[in-house]
């Protein structure tokens, strides 16, 4: 019988028995997991605008926005409010009920929040939840911005922790974990995920997992699939070598265990959708997953355009979920 209460003491083995499962029943578990706590067949729809694109003095080996990849990415300033709104309006209309807007900062400076919170004003103003990623906050930029009523921080644990200095060096993981804790103690819903396929190994997944089921769980939480991108150093580490997509079961499989670990998360296909193939899409869906990018764009990296996705969504008979009028569609779901 499958324990349905939300848990944060996951051990690795237990998380590594998971991945081990064989697949039918691995699928099976995560599928009843997720008919326990969200509704069927409904997969939220989130649009991503990258408010600010490129020159950031972060160095993640997997990002072609980092000022040391060499993707000839040019740097732009962070775009106005009036264009941001647009962009969020235009979304609405496509359905999504969240817009997440991402800044390639390593922290926001303090003269960039005005305009920060404007954006987050005036997109809930639209009825839409809001979502930002800017970077490490100080406890103070987190309180402005649950202030303004932002209702979601991405911050992406990216990896596990062991893995952590092989992708990124100029921060640790100590310190995405403090902007993460000021994040909810400002009382922000917290979104946090990671990559896979960026040349780990499966233990890493694990590490990966059992990092994000063993802190608060996260309310939202992105499983990318590496977009390698020349230029970058992962993208060219891995180009032209068997790692450079990961094997799509074990892909499902890393899905499914996180719907497991963190039954009541919404688990967001993310980057890397626009090159799985449609059955990979469904056994993600069928794995627990309820929350995709819509769009042409992801940030940077081509995403599966819109009407891909009302194709694959009628052939599975999936709908978009409906986002509550104030935001929470966790709580909606229950
Ligand atoms: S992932 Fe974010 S923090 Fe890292 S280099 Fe890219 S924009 Fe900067």
């Amino acid at each position: 019988m499958t324990d349905m209460t939300p848990r944060t003491d996951w051990t690795r083995e237990e998380i590594s028995a998971l991945f081990d499962l064989p697949f039918a029943d691995l699928m099976f578990e995560a599928q009843t997991v997720h008919r326990a706590n969200h509704p069927r067949n409904e997969v939220q729809l989130s649009t991503l605008l990258s408010i600010k694109t490129g020159g950031c003095p972060e160095d993640c080996g997997y990002c072609s926005q980092s000022a040391s990849a060499d993707s000839g990415l040019k740097a732009e300033k962070l775009m106005d409010v009036r264009t941001v709104l647009q962009a969020a309006a235009q979304a609405k209309d496509n359905g999504s009920g969240r817009f997440c807007m991402g800044a390639a900062w390593r922290s926001p400076k303090d003269r960039d929040m005005p305009a920060i919170i404007e954006m987050v004003k005036g997109v809930r103003q639209m009825g839409m939840e809001t979502c930002m990623t800017l970077g490490m906050l100080s406890e103070g930029q987190a309180k402005q911005l649950a202030e303004a009523g932002l209702d979601y921080y991405n911050h992406n644990i990216d990896t596990s922790p062991e893995n952590y200095a092989n992708v990124i060096t100029t921060r640790t993981f100590e310190d995405r974990i403090e902007t993460l804790e000021h994040v909810r103690s400002a009382g922000i819903n917290v979104c946090c995920g990671g990559i896979v396929g960026m040349g780990e190994t499966r233990e890493d997944r694990i590490g990966f997992l059992h990092a994000l089921g063993t802190m608060p769980h996260p309310e939202s939480v992105p499983i990318n699939a590496l977009v390698p991108v020349k230029g970058t150093v992962l993208g060219d580490m891995l180009a032209d070598t068997p790692l450079a997509k990961i094997d799509e079961i074990e892909f499902v499989r890393t899905v499914a265990v996180a719907r497991i670990v963190m039954p009541q998360s919404m688990v967001r296909l993310s980057a890397g959708r626009e090159s799985m193939s449609e059955a990979c899409q469904a056994l993600c869906f069928m794995a627990g997953a309820n929350s995709i990018f819509t769009g042409d764009r992801l940030l940077t990296a081509p995403n599966a355009g819109d009407d891909k996705d009302s194709a694959l969504f009628a052939k599975l008979g999936v709908v978009a979920m409906q986002a509550a009028p104030h935001g929470h569609l966790e709580e909606a779901a229950e």
